[in-house]
């Protein structure tokens, strides 16, 4: 049996980096154009355009499309599409620029000033950016939901047109033995003779809980091979860095995965903290990565308490027949029960909450913190370690309860001026 294809009407992949002289001959064109900043968001995305894990998109989002994917889940043509990926500029960046419909532009990341990418305007729009919020994120709540205020702090207009991505990033040198593009974590699953492959989306160290929800797939018999794929785009503060993150995984994988069913690699997206959204898109480029399964938990992208714990795995059963070739592996919460003796999910434990190993995040966060132990049925030695030294150097964060550090005051002044 072959991989799942890629996702959209060709079945083929998209990706957007140029090469060789191509590319070198863009970026000296690139000097004269119109220059646009970016978000460490926006420039993310165009990593992930670049290397065609956001198949079939051609670069940003014009209105249709970002009209068809907010209200109905799909692209003007009908593909599922479940998440905006848009650039912005403010009004006086537009003017001073001179930018116009029709013009090609530079984008450059703002904090580095690097250029990514080249885009053709093909249209210059506004978005009701309340409605975006109420359709994708189902809050209005700017100052607590990351992804809420992140597009509330967009400027006035989006630029829709294809792009030409020119810059691969910093991730490629700093993983370059994990950080795949979708050909080739497609090639290494060929490599290995799997075409049933699951998928475990990752933004934090892998616990045993974790470890269980990869192990249970592994073990239905739906599934050749695991795909532990880590999220290593920009994080919030409080975060564990991706360097830590990938040595955990590593610690997990030698100890306690045999090495023919597994396989870890790392992408540059930033969280959206959608939920059930942001679990469709993780579902729409795991497909592009090769992948028949997700696997989708307790919470799946989720952040505060705007979702129900399994919304993220509802929102797959409204989607319409053929919308995805990948599926969801649902999986209920899971800890380990001193009563059953065994990792557990609510599906098969009868027992109470005194008989369960549960840790919350920021229970976590504060033990290691404070230097405190662990119980063994809660993470693996191995990996308790590695993240133990790394809390001794990192710099303390307090620990908020709903609050997220990544909404700057900047941001947030800019969300009232809006208004
Ligand atoms: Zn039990």
């Amino acid at each position: 049996m072959a991989l799942p294809n890629p996702h959209g009407p060709e079945k083929k992949l998209k990706p957007l980096f140029l090469e060789g002289k191509a590319r070198e001959e863009e970026i000296a064109r690139a000097a004269s154009l119109p220059k646009v900043y970016l978000t460490s968001k926006e420039t993310s995305d165009i990593l992930m355009l670049g290397m065609g894990a956001f198949t079939p998109l051609k670069g940003f989002m014009n209105k249709a499309e970002w009209q068809g994917c907010v209200f109905d889940l799909k692209l003007p043509d009908g593909t599922m599409w479940p998440m905006p990926v848009t650039v912005s500029i403010t009004a006086n960046e537009l003017q001073a620029a001179g930018i116009k419909e029709g013009m090609e532009v530079a984008l450059h990341d703002r904090a580095s000033g690097e250029l990514y990418a080249t885009m053709l305007v093909e249209e210059i729009y506004q978005i009701d950016k309340e409605a975006e919020c109420r359709e994708v994120y189902k809050t209005l709540d700017a100052e607590g939901h990351p992804g809420v205020a992140k597009t509330m702090a967009q400027g006035e207009y989006n630029l829709g047109g294809p792009i030409k991505a020119l810059n691969e990033g910093k991730y490629k040198d700093k993983y370059p033995k994990y950080y795949l593009y979708p050909e080739q974590s497609r090639k290494l699953f060929e490599e290995k003779g799997w075409s049933n492959v699951v998928a475990f989306q990752t933004r934090n160290p892998m616990h045993r809980s974790h470890e269980y929800l990869v192990k249970f797939a592994l073990e239905s018999g739906f599934v050749d091979g695991a795909f532990i794929h880590a999220i290593v785009g920009a994080l919030k503060k409080g975060d564990i860095p991706g360097e830590t993150r990938v040595k955990c995984y590593e610690v997990l994988i030698e100890n306690y995965f045999p090495k023919e069913v597994i396989a870890l690699g790392v992408y540059p997206m930033e969280m959206r903290y959608g939920g059930p959204r942001e679990a469709l898109l993780h579902a729409v480029f795991r497909q592009n990565f090769g992948c028949r399964y997700l696997i989708v938990g307790r919470d799946h992208a989720g952040v505060g308490d705007y979702y129900g714990p399994f919304d993220a795995q509802k929102i797959f059963d409204e989607l319409w027949p053929g919308a995805l070739e990948l599926g969801p592996m649902k999986i209920n919460w899971t800890f380990y029960c001193y009563k059953c003796e065994s990792m557990a999910s609510l599906m098969t434990c009868p027992h109470g909450k005194e008989d369960r190993v549960v840790v919350s995040g920021t229970q976590f966060r504060r033990a290691m913190q404070e230097g405190q132990e662990l119980p063994k049925e809660f993470g693996r030695p191995e990996v308790l370690e590695i993240l133990k030294e790394y809390y001794k150097t990192a710099e303390k964060v307090e620990i908020k309860k709903g609050a997220y550090e990544d909404i700057t005051p900047e941001m947030l002044a800019k969300i009232k001026n809006q208004k």
